[in-house]
């Protein structure tokens, strides 16, 4: 991190450099400084310095400066840097318009020229400011900054986008002065967020999940055009697949949407995964798990979206949703499932507004004392509620049935009952939500006896049950009435052999209808939903990998 900054700005050659010159001797050591030849060049000095975090400890700007003067200036800086201090250089005839100065920009000093010597005129003022700016300094900051609007979508799509990848980064609202500020040296408006200023200063308006990938170092871009193996999907399934993959020598590819980690990257804290007896938390396992395919050789592709399968031989071609495509020899199909939606009027027009689907770690932190509602009676649910309690003021569950005890494991349930913040409601479900802009109000209704009720609220979480989400792979694989892959013993369950089957042997257990195309996790038919199996079937597929190329 730079030093913080002290910022002069006169138009006068011969003057600016005198400034800089006294300055630079006696802090030159502590401060950076920076100087400008007018108010506008100043201000772009300043708008850089605030996008890359950076501080500023004092303004110096001359008061007779043409086009801008020094307390138009100083006016302007304000907006930027608030709390830096300023001091207006003036000739004795403007002795007036500086006393002026002091109530419309607040100045802090105005000096006389010219101020020599600088050891009686300039340092002891110099030495005040500045011990008053380092008791109540602008932050510096070292992470990225995302402005947005509290109940956007597309600002919460960014939020989430960085949270699950596991870029700290700090949010700011855009009509609070700090995102105001970091606006007005972005050189956009409110309209034009979400804003996302990276470390090193550069700003982002509006980005795509590519662009954000592209900026935190994710790669976008395939290296090769041809693979041992491409994994489709980076949840414990394929991050299973990959690390096994690449460690025993395949050219792996994995792709993944949106964050590796998956749904299990979504868990707060994974209880009954094998060799953590204290818990551990989804995205530290998967993070973990990402670090060691990474490790073997493993290229991960982000924010890429696989939307097509075709044979074309005996090789396999993945299509993207730009267009451009990869091919394999093998494929793992391990795309997991996602949340199912919610159909009550109002909720659709709501979503990323107050109505979110998983979300539990992003938003939690925003809940604080406020009352949540979340509905679903199984593990993630159960999971979500015993996190928000930490931050909400009462955490609401709804459930449809009469109590927990069929959907959700013992343990939480147990840990549910120990805490005083969460309240569950049996028999209730959510019938609508309404709002302005954003969420303001649920219906709820009684399942026994019909009867509803309005609550008033902005926060309702959703984890009720979850889809495959596989039409991209209508026509190509197999799969059951719900989407969910056949694979294996469920391909033969006619008696047969599935119809362009050409080989002469089974399906192996994990393989799709396509030979070379095999399917792990969550959207395999008759998979167990949990963590340990899809990590497990993703290390199994890879070992039925190396059985299909040795055949070939
Ligand atoms: C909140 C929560 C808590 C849970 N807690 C537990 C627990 O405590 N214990 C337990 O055992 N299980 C738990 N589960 C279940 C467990 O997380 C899942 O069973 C597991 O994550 C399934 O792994 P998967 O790799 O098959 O799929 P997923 O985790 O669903 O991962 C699939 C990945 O594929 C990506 N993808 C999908 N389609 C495409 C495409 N076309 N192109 C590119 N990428 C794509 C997705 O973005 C996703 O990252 C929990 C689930 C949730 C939601």
């Amino acid at each position: 991190m730079a030093n913080p900054a002290i910022l002069t700005v006169d138009d006068d050659p011969a003057v600016s450099r005198a400034v800089a010159r006294d300055v630079r001797r006696r802090y030159g050591d502590r401060y950076r400084v920076v100087r400008a030849a007018s108010g506008a060049e100043a201000l772009d000095a300043l708008r850089e310095i605030r996008l890359r975090g950076e501080q500023v400890a004092v303004l110096l700007a001359d008061y007779r400066m043409p086009a801008m003067n020094g307390i138009e200036f100083l006016e302007a800086a304000m907006d930027l840097f608030p709390r830096a201090r300023r001091v207006l250089l003036t000739a004795y005839a403007d002795t007036n318009a500086a006393i002026d100065a002091i109530n419309v920009v607040d100045l802090d000093h105005y000096l006389l020229k010219p101020w020599h010597p600088p050891e009686e005129k300039l340092y002891p003022v110099l030495d005040t400011l500045l011990d008053a700016w380092q008791a109540t300094p602008d932050p510096a900051i070292t992470e990225m900054r995302v402005v947005g609007h509290r109940w956007s979508a597309p600002s919460f799509a960014v939020r989430d986008f960085l949270a699950r990848n596991l870029v700290p980064f700090r949010w700011l609202l855009a009509d609070e002065p700090e995102g105001g500020q970091l606006l007005t040296a972005a050189g956009v408006t409110a309209s034009d967020v979400p804003l996302v200023v990276t470390p090193d200063g550069k700003s982002l308006v509006m980005p795509s999940e590519a662009d954000l990938a592209a900026q935190i170092g994710l790669s976008t871009t395939p290296a090769a055009d041809f693979y041992d193996l491409v994994v489709v999907g980076g949840g414990p399934a394929g991050l299973g697949a990959a690390v096994y993959g690449a460690s025993e020598g395949l050219r792996t590819m994995l792709v993944e949407r949106r964050a590796t980690g998956g749904q299990a990257g979504q868990s707060s804290r994974i209880e009954n995964y094998l060799g953590f007896p204290d818990g551990v938390s989804g995205s530290q396992l998967t993070e973990r798990a990402r670090r060691q395919a990474l490790k073997f050789g493993t290229e991960l592709l982000s924010a890429r979206d696989v939307v097509g399968l075709e044979a074309a031989g005996s090789a396999k071609v993945l299509r993207f949703a730009d267009g451009t495509s990869i091919a394999a020899h093998t494929v793992v199909l391990a795309t997991g499932v996602a949340y199912r939606r919610l159909a009550a009027p109002g909720l659709g027009e709501l979503t990323g507004q107050g109505v979110f689907y998983g979300s539990a770690t992003t938003e939690a932190p925003s809940c604080a004392g406020a009352d949540v509602y979340v509905v679903g009676g199984a593990n993630s649910a159960g999971q979500a509620a015993v996190h928000f309690s930490r931050y909400a003021g009462r955490v609401h569950m709804l459930i449809r049935g009469g109590d927990l005890r069929r959907s959700m494991s013992q343990y939480l349930i147990e840990q549910i009952q120990g805490i005083d913040n969460i309240e569950v409601h049996p028999f209730t479900e959510v019938v609508g939500g309404s709002g302005d802009d954003h969420l303001e109000r649920l219906e709820l209704r009684d399942t026994r006896d019909g009867r509803t009720r309005t609550v008033d609220t902005s926060w309702l979480f959703i984890f009720i049950g979850a889809e495959p989400r596989t039409e991209w792979l209508d026509g190509a694989v197999r799969r059951d009435p719900r989407g969910f892959v056949l694979t294996g013993p469920d391909l033969m369950a006619g008696g047969g052999r599935p119809p362009g089957w050409a080989l002469p042997r089974d399906p192996y257990h994990l393989e799709a209808s396509v030979p070379g195309v095999f399917a792990a996790g969550d959207v395999r038919a008759e998979s167990v939903k949990r963590v340990a199996s899809a990590v497990g079937e993703g290390a199994m597929a890879v070992s039925l990998v190396h059985r299909y190329l040795a055949a070939q």
